[in-house]
C-alpha cells in the first residue's frame, strides 16, 4: 500500500480540527439569527435580523455580539425572562466551516472573511465583509454583511422560511417554547 501523497490542494483529513458554526435562531425582543463561528476557543458571534439569505444579491447585515462559549453551539430551548437574551433558542443550522485562508485572525482585522460552510442547510462559499466607517444604530461596533457567494448552493428563494425546523430536534420554534 503506498501512502497518500502530501497534496496541497487536499487537507490531510483528520488532522486538521473541525470548526463548529451554527445559526441559533433566537425570539427574544426582536426575532433574529445569531450567526456563530468557532474561533480562538470561543463563538465568535454576530446577530443577524433577517437571517442568512442564499440569493448573492442580497447582502445580509450582521451585528457583532459578545463571543459565546463553545458549549452554547448546542443550546436549544428557552432563556428564562430576566436572563440576558430571555426568550426562545433554536438550533436552525450546525456544521463546520473551513476558512478559505489560515490566516483568520489577520482576514478578520483586515474586515473581510471569505468562508465555506457545511452546515445541513447553509452550504457552499460565503463572505463576512465589514462595513466601512458604519456602526450600527449608534452602537459603536461595526456592523458586517453576510454574502452568499455564487455557487452552486445560491439560490432565490428564502431559507429561514422554506427550512424552518430545528437542525437538531426537527422543532418549530413554538414547540421548543413550549418546552
Ligand atoms: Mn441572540
Amino acid at each position: 500500500m503506498t501512502p497518500e501523497p502530501e497534496g496541497a490542494t487536499k487537507p490531510p483529513k483528520g488532522k486538521r480540527k473541525q470548526l463548529v458554526f451554527v445559526v441559533q435562531e433566537h425570539l427574544a425582543s426582536h426575532l433574529h439569527y445569531d450567526f456563530r463561528l468557532e474561533w480562538g476557543g470561543v463563538l465568535l458571534s454576530w446577530a443577524i435580523p433577517k437571517g442568512p439569505s442564499l440569493d448573492p444579491s442580497t447582502k445580509r447585515l450582521a451585528v457583532p455580539t459578545e463571543d459565546h462559549p463553545l458549549e452554547y453551539a448546542n443550546f436549544e430551548g428557552i432563556i428564562p425572562p430576566g436572563e440576558y437574551g430571555a426568550g426562545t433558542v433554536m438550533v436552525w443550522d450546525r456544521g463546520v466551516w473551513i476558512p478559505d485562508a489560515p490566516d483568520v485572525d489577520a482576514n478578520l482585522k483586515k474586515g473581510e472573511l471569505k468562508f465555506t460552510l457545511e452546515g445541513k442547510k447553509l452550504k457552499g462559499s460565503w463572505v463576512m465583509i465589514r462595513a466601512r466607517g458604519g456602526s450600527f444604530r449608534d452602537s459603536d461596533k461595526p456592523y458586517w454583511m453576510l454574502i452568499k457567494h455564487r455557487d452552486a448552493f445560491a439560490s432565490e428563494g428564502d431559507i429561514t422560511k422554506t427550512e424552518p425546523l430545528s437542525a437538531i430536534s426537527g422543532r418549530t420554534l413554538e414547540q421548543i417554547a413550549k418546552g
